[in-house]
């Protein structure tokens, strides 16, 4: 075993979306976003078995994640791009067949004439300031793009993350006023959203890392455990140091382990010093620095020289890893690099 291997559980994926999905009223589709490759598990694996749960609709962020998606999936499902319409995707949008969700009045106007009757849907800012048609574009442009017949109309909500937070009621009410009344479908909600109760839910829910085993979706199945081998073991003498600067001093004679993965593999510096690993189930601490592809861990107290250590699974999740590191699961996740290998259960191959 060169690398590390990540093992991604599809059937966990595949359970956490039909829970969601069972929390929004049967007429509300849950779709699946599966941007940045899934959120690095692979889309290629994940799309297909989320299809064959029954998800029908897969957002993206950019064209081309749409046009691979495309390939992956067959014709069947419904592909949208929360990038919208840029300049250059007007091609890839019309071969994927990818339905750009459009979010400026450029966009709109590039849509309008590059691909006048291809698909399209709507963002509009409910008060996150990041995508979406302004309160005052809205006013401007609704006439003229609701009769070009939108197939979706969508917003994202700012702190649905934190159920407490004034801030999702607020969005809501925003959402309400500038769409109710209209004959589009809606969508407002992500995992937070969908978390948030039925009057989040509207049309569809657009979930993504609920999916994949993290916060805010505290009851989600795990779908990721890392397990890193262990390149050599040796002994060190009472003041002895580890790593870059030497920034860790051993007290006392100690048995130390590397470990076959650093930085460049998404575990960030700052997860040490604290961060704890499992040899099977005892906890070893990472002593001195991180480095791009290798951490030292003390084996002191273990019985013999373990072959892997575990640093992600279902009892130390992307969650608590990344609250080590000062980040969240979402950047954990789609930080994990490309040198893992990557083992997939519950696999299913889509023929297309
Ligand atoms: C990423 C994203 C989602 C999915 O959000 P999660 O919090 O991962 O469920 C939904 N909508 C938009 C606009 C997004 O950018």
């Amino acid at each position: 075993m060169p690398t590390g291997t990540l093992h991604i559980d599809l059937e966990a994926v595949a359970a956490n979306w039909s829970a969601l999905d069972r929390l929004s009223a049967p007429a509300c589709e849950t779709a699946a976003t599966v941007k940045a490759d899934a959120y690095g598990l692979g889309v290629t694996q994940v799309a297909p078995r989320l299809f064959a749960q029954g998800c029908r609709a897969f957002f993206v962020a950019t064209a081309d994640e749409g046009l691979e998606l495309r390939r992956t999936l067959g014709p069947e499902p419904r592909i949208y791009a929360y990038y919208g319409h840029m300049p250059g995707d007007t091609l890839t949008l019309q071969r994927a067949d990818v339905v750009p969700l459009i979010c400026s009045l450029p966009q709109l106007e590039r849509h309008l004439e590059a691909l006048p009757r291809h698909p399209f849907g709507l963002a509009l800012d409910v008060g996150m300031n990041r995508l979406g048609l302004k309160r005052d574009e809205w006013a401007a442009v609704a006439e003229l793009a609701l009769r070009a017949r939108p197939v979706l109309v969508m917003a994202h909500l700012s702190s649905a993350d934190t159920p407490d937070a004034p801030h999702s009621a607020a969005e809501l009410a925003r959402f309400h006023d500038l769409t109710d009344g209209i004959d589009v479908p809606r969508s407002l909600a992500a995992t937070g959203g969908t978390l948030l109760g039925p009057e989040y839910h509207f049309d569809m829910t657009r979930p993504g890392i609920g999916l994949y085993g993290g916060l805010p979706y505290a009851a989600a199945d795990p779908a990721v455990t890392l397990d890193l081998p262990v390149i050599a073991c040796f002994d060190a003498a009472a003041g002895e140091t580890v790593g870059y600067n030497a920034t860790w001093t051993a007290a006392s004679p100690v048995r130390l382990a590397t470990v076959a993965a650093g930085y460049a593999d998404g575990l960030h510096r700052a997860l040490a010093p604290g961060l704890d690993v499992m040899a099977g189930p005892v906890p070893c601490p990472v002593v001195g620095r991180i480095s791009m592809d290798l951490m030292t861990i003390d084996i002191s107290h273990l019985d013999r020289d373990p072959e892997t250590i575990r640093i992600l699974g279902p009892n130390h999740g992307v969650d608590a890893l990344a609250a080590q590191a000062g980040t969240i699961g979402y950047e954990m996740l789609t930080g994990l690099g490309r040198r893992y290998a990557r083992q997939y259960r519950g696999s299913v191959s889509k023929k297309v």
